[in-house]
């Protein structure tokens, strides 16, 4: 007998008019707000013909965790942080599966450095004792020999994660990085049932691109792991990146945005939905900020005034 697969939920998508996301509800789900940048500028589109995800990396910390997270991360802005956040209900964190790419590659590269090898040595100085004597004495010292050092290293660039979205900027993504990759699931349209989940709405070569800068940054540092001897200098290196992997991944996401002024950008506190890790930039208060500052200096000038007045 054959079974029939379980129905895949109806899913409508929506256009953020503001930041420029692609939201897919299942379910008959609707939103009000962008979950990205709290615009009530949502429209309805036709569906796109977007690929799905290849894999997905599952929401661990639920809501009401991920309010308190957003909560505390507030509350330890404390007093600085702008007035607006006074107002803010973070209840309205809202998770989002965030269309994003991982990057694999072959890196190699040709390098050239100056390796420096540490010895001691013994040498003679002469200097004046507390008797105001001339003396001869001896110190041990420390020596670098350097040597040229020229060779080829080759090794994967894996775990590169760029945003494909346009709701969420890559450093914002990278400010709650790393994601356990080894929790990674392949797509099953069951797993967004109930979620809000972007479509990616950056153009494939530039993530290619942004991954592709990404991974070859870290060859550097790579690189400099690899040197041997105690300390090099004048690391030089040319790199060919070679069989490129790109797979679009679904991660999981909590976003708090708050509009506290329609003229600025939203707020925006996320939180990395598998981890807990917490990300985001706070408006700080000018007034607040000042005070203090006049506070601040009131004090020294009092501290001053004390010590002068010999109290
Ligand atoms: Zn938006």
């Amino acid at each position: 007998m054959v079974t029939a697969p379980p129905p895949v939920p109806e899913s409508t998508t929506f256009d953020c008019q503001s930041c420029g996301a692609t939201l897919t509800l299942r379910e008959h789900e609707r939103t009000a707000v962008c979950p990205f940048c709290a615009s009530p500028a949502v429209v309805e589109k036709p569906s796109s013909e977007n690929p799905d995800p290849t894999f997905v990396v599952g929401f661990v910390l639920d809501q009401p965790r991920a309010s308190q997270r957003v909560r505390q991360w507030i509350k330890r802005r404390g007093w600085f942080a702008h007035g607006g956040l006074a107002s803010a209900v973070v209840q309205e964190t809202r998770g989002v599966y965030l269309p994003a790419y991982l990057y694999g590659a072959v890196a190699d590269s040709d390098y050239e450095a100056e390796i420096g090898e540490n010895y001691t040595t013994t040498e003679t100085y002469t200097t004046t004792d507390s008797k105001g004597n001339t003396v001869v004495r001896t110190r041990v010292v420390v020596k670098t020999e350097w040597r040229h050092l020229a060779g080829r290293h080759s090794c994967y660039l894996v775990d590169v994660v760029v945003t494909a979205s346009r709701g969420l900027s890559n450093a914002e993504l990278e400010a709650v990085e790393p994601f356990d990759l080894g929790a990674i699931r392949r797509y099953d349209p069951a797993l967004f049932s109930g979620w809000i989940a972007e479509e990616p709405s950056i153009v494939f070569e530039k993530c290619r691109e942004l991954a592709h800068s990404e991974g070859t940054e870290s060859v550097g540092r790579k690189l400099a792991r690899f040197m041997p001897g105690d300390s090099h200098r004048g690391l030089r290196f040319e790199t060919r990146v070679h069989d490129e992997i790109l797979h679009l991944v679904s991660l999981p996401i909590w976003i708090f945005a708050l509009r506290y002024d329609p003229n600025k950008p939203p707020i925006r506190v996320t939180v990395n939905g598998q981890t807990g890790k917490v990300g985001g930039a706070i408006p700080l208060s000018p007034i607040k900020i000042t005070i203090a500052v006049i506070l601040g200096l009131l004090l020294v000038l009092a501290i001053v005034l004390i010590v002068r007045g010999g109290i």
